[in-house]
């Protein structure tokens, strides 16, 4: 799962803050076309970068059931599946008077933002029923926004994160053993 995937499309920053990509109808429209979703200038409005959002929430949810390996709450569910079946997303069959028949998926521009909610919400069902899913999990560094694919040991979305993590984990070290209390091991 790439570390721009509509779960993260929400960045926190240090002391607290964050940049939400989807924010505006304006970097949700960027945000589309960087990944070849609609046009650069499709002039999303107000209402389909809300839908995006929450899309993005309900995917969300679903990535932290199965992380923790909890049931599914339905209206998670009922999202993705609503997303992936509004629109036709089967490539249908035509046929061209000198080359033949061929399939294209149809794409009026009227429904750019269905299309783009139905792949990204397809992308996330084949995500986490695939033999990946085992690897999913959230970033091990506050604020535990992020979602990722384990490689090893590392289960950190950034290096920022993960050397935010081993910081913590000298404080905590350091904090503990000033306490006589030298029992917290570090794993790396
Ligand atoms: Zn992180």
């Amino acid at each position: 799962m790439p570390q721009d995937a509509l779960v993260n499309s929400t960045i926190a920053l240090p002391g607290g803050h964050c940049i939400d990509q989807l924010g505006t109808p304006e970097s949700a429209n960027r945000w589309l076309a960087e990944r070849g979703l609609a046009p650069a200038d499709a002039g999303l409005r107000d209402m389909f970068a809300a839908q995006l959002r929450s899309l993005r929430e309900h995917l969300r949810a679903l990535f932290a059931s199965r992380v923790e390996g909890l049931p599914a709450l339905p209206a998670d569910l009922s999202a993705v599946n609503d997303a992936m079946t509004r629109v036709p997303t089967a490539p249908l069959l035509r046929w061209d008077d000198e080359n033949g028949p061929y399939r294209a998926t149809p794409h009026p521009t009227t429904q750019i933002v269905d299309h783009a909610l139905a792949a990204l919400a397809a992308d996330a069902a084949d995500l986490l029923t695939s033999s990946d899913a085992e690897r999913l999990t959230a970033c091990g560094s506050a604020p535990y926004s992020r979602y990722l694919l384990r490689h090893g040991r590392r289960h950190w979305c950034s290096t920022r994160c993960g050397d935010r993590a081993r910081a913590a984990r000298a404080y905590a070290r350091r904090t503990w053993s000033g306490k006589g209390a030298g029992t917290v091991s570090g794993t790396d």
